[in-house]
């Protein structure tokens, strides 16, 4: 079995090495090292070259959005490196709302007309405080107004309901799975998995965050991924195996590996 993991984040807790190689151990073959500022992009860069099977996206976070005026030149290079797959992580985040909303979606804006100008794919963030639809909307609007067509953006980490799924199925998303689906109180999410076309869903770790069970509350890493394939072969009632066939072979596609 060869698993894939579409989203994860290195802060420094282990050498990228070992976590590579702790990943493979537990049949997670593929990683992306995603940035979310300037540097982290370039770290990403750095990890991706110094690891057989991992490749790098460049963006800036909504969380980092309000941090500094982005040289939007400086993240087109980084574009050009040959292990870059996509632009991300972007998006909107209005429930913790660490940059201004206005910040967040210029900076946002800016991310998609470059992903629009390079025809690379992005990986959108989206949060809502609860019961709010806001962020959801504008990503949606954002989106739409660029052209950011079929294949050509995913949803990571989806938590939202099953109206803006299918509005985002329908723009042409694909689809990003935690270890939020192991969660007890996750039932949400179980029901979405339920709504994702097979050919429309990826698995993500977003390690160092969301580690799945048995492991929530640590941190988390890309071998942990196999805990999120489990829970989503049993909601969708097919075979481990089948399943890490299907969402790797949409792994590379979208990122046009
Ligand atoms: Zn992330």
């Amino acid at each position: 079995m060869e698993l894939f993991d579409t989203h994860f984040h290195w802060e420094g807790h282990l050498p990228p090495e070992l976590i590579a190689s702790e990943a493979l151990d537990n049949e997670v073959k593929y990683l992306v090292c995603v940035g979310g500022d300037y540097q982290t992009s370039l770290e990403s860069l750095k990890i991706s070259h110094s690891l057989e099977n991992c490749y790098f996206t460049a963006g800036v976070h909504p969380h980092s959005a309000g941090n500094e005026a982005w040289d939007m030149e400086k993240f087109s290079e980084l574009l050009k490196d040959d292990k870059c797959v996509a632009i991300g992580e972007i998006g909107l985040d209005y429930f913790y709302e660490n940059s201004e909303k206005d910040v967040q979606r210029k900076v946002f804006n800016k991310f998609c007309s470059l992903g629009k100008k390079t025809d690379f794919p992005l990986i959108v963030h989206c949060r809502d405080k609860d019961d709010c639809c806001e962020a959801y909307e504008e990503v949606y609007g954002i989106l739409k107004n660029e052209g950011i067509g079929n294949g050509k953006f995913a949803v990571h980490c989806y938590t939202g309901n099953l109206f803006w799924l299918e509005k985002f199925l329908d723009l042409g998303a694909y689809i990003g799975i935690t270890g939020i689906v192991t969660f007890p109180k996750a039932e949400n999410v179980r029901t979405i998995v339920k709504h994702i076309p097979d050919d429309r869903l990826l698995l993500e770790t977003d390690s160092p965050y969301l580690a799945p069970k048995p492991h929530r509350g640590k941190p988390n890493f890309p071998k942990h991924l196999k805990f999120v394939a489990e829970e989503v072969a049993k909601i969708k009632d097919i075979p481990l195996e089948k399943l890490a066939k299907i969402t790797t072979h949409n792994a590379f596609k979208f990122y046009n590996l």
